[in-house]
């Protein structure tokens, strides 16, 4: 299939939906990718698949699982004097304790919305007398775009451009859930953007260590429908494997010349997950090498408020597939996309903002 068209095709969704139902057991899977979750409410599949298959969303919404305490740490370098802190529209809103990046910006910090760290650095180099911080989120996707953004800041011997990394990666993730075994998942449906970057063999852990089918689909109807079919085929066969549906984005290997430029500039390094804790070697930390370019050394001295979670809202364990927004006593009551009191409701791929938006009340 070569257009677009033909994966919204609907003869085709209803056999591929068709076959779907012809398997008799019921299954439960996980979409780790925000995109999913959205697309799975947007095109209605949730609704058209048999009550017996349940699909859960996952940590796949970089904003979602960026931790309390770095939200706070980002509202700290913002107010540093003289310095424009620059990041996504979506991190804007996420509260914490001490408010929200546009709270800072109405008190009369400059917090600007950029599209690409490459924005981030055009600014920094209109602005030489200002200090410049990118607060840099997102998976594998997202990584290589910071990377290269510090490579040519070090080659343009750009000084006043900083990045806070708060990158992370995908497959740990999937691990640490599978590890805290609340959620009984028998397949994950792997992030399709994610993929294009790392290819299919940091899932291959999945099947091997825990028996778990992964398929790596794209975001149409037909793309999703179809992974979910051919995880279902997987199970019945009693086989387990790491297969890409998306295949006209994904390859194997992925992107070799992408990650050489994200190793190039990160490496390894802790996380704290919003809903999963700490996790090592999760992150994507910038390498000595470039700490001229790495905001965090300025957090060292600097008093940062202490973070604190709303202990009503239930965005753990939504990011841990464990309870559905339905279940939070604030969703729809108290908190909403215009009054988030949760980052999955501030993000357009968190899934509380997802269900406020399609699930039918
Ligand atoms: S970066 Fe892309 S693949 Fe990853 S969660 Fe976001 S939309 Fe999905
Ligand atoms: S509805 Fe709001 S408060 Fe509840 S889990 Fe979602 S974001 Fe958190």
């Amino acid at each position: 299939m070569k257009f677009i068209e033909e994966f919204r095709d609907k003869e085709l969704c209803q056999r591929v939906l068709a076959k779907i139902k012809s398997y008799g057991f019921p299954a439960i899977f996980m979409e780790v990718c925000g995109t999913h979750t959205v697309s799975l409410f947007r095109f209605g599949i949730r609704q058209m698949l048999p009550p017996t298959i349940k699909v859960i969303s996952g940590p796949g919404c970089p904003v979602c699982v960026t931790s309390q305490q770095d939200i706070e740490n980002a509202l700290a370098l913002a107010s540093l004097p003289n310095t424009i802190l620059l990041t996504f529209g979506d991190m804007m809103k996420v509260p914490a304790k001490s408010g929200s990046l546009e709270r800072k910006r109405a008190e009369g910090a400059d917090v600007r919305v950029v599209y690409s760290p490459l924005d981030a650095l055009k600014i920094a180099k209109n602005n030489p007398d200002k200090l410049c911080i990118f607060l840099a989120v997102g998976f594998e996707t997202t990584a290589p775009a910071t990377a290269s953004s510090i490579l040519r800041a070090r080659d343009e011997n750009l000084r006043n451009f900083k990045v806070f990394s708060l990158h992370k990666l995908i497959p740990p993730a999937m691990r640490a859930i599978l590890e805290m075994g609340e959620s009984k998942i028998q397949g994950f449906i792997c992030p399709g953007h994610v993929s294009t970057i790392i290819g299919a063999k940091p899932y291959r852990f999945i099947p091997e260590e825990y028996g778990i089918p992964c398929v790596i689909a794209g975001f149409e109807p037909l793309d999703i429908l179809q992974a979910i079919y051919m995880l279902m085929d997987m199970l019945d066969k009693g086989t387990s494997d790491v297969k890409i549906q998306y295949k006209r984005a994904v390859r194997e290997e992925g992107n070799p010349l992408a990650l050489e430029i994200m190793w190039k500039v990160f490496e390894e390094g802790d996380a704290v997950w919003r809903g999963l804790g700490y996790l090592p070697s999760t992150a994507l930390k910038i390498r000595e090498e470039f700490s001229d370019y790495d905001a965090m050394y300025l957090l060292k001295d600097m008093p940062v408020t202490e973070a604190e979670e709303n202990p009503l809202c239930r965005c753990g364990e939504v990011i841990r597939g464990v309870a559905e927004p339905t279940e939070c006593p604030l969703f729809k009551r108290v908190c909403n996309p215009s009054q988030p009191i949760g980052p999955c409701m501030v993000s357009s791929e968190g899934t509380c903002s997802a269900y406020y938006k399609y699930a039918p009340s």
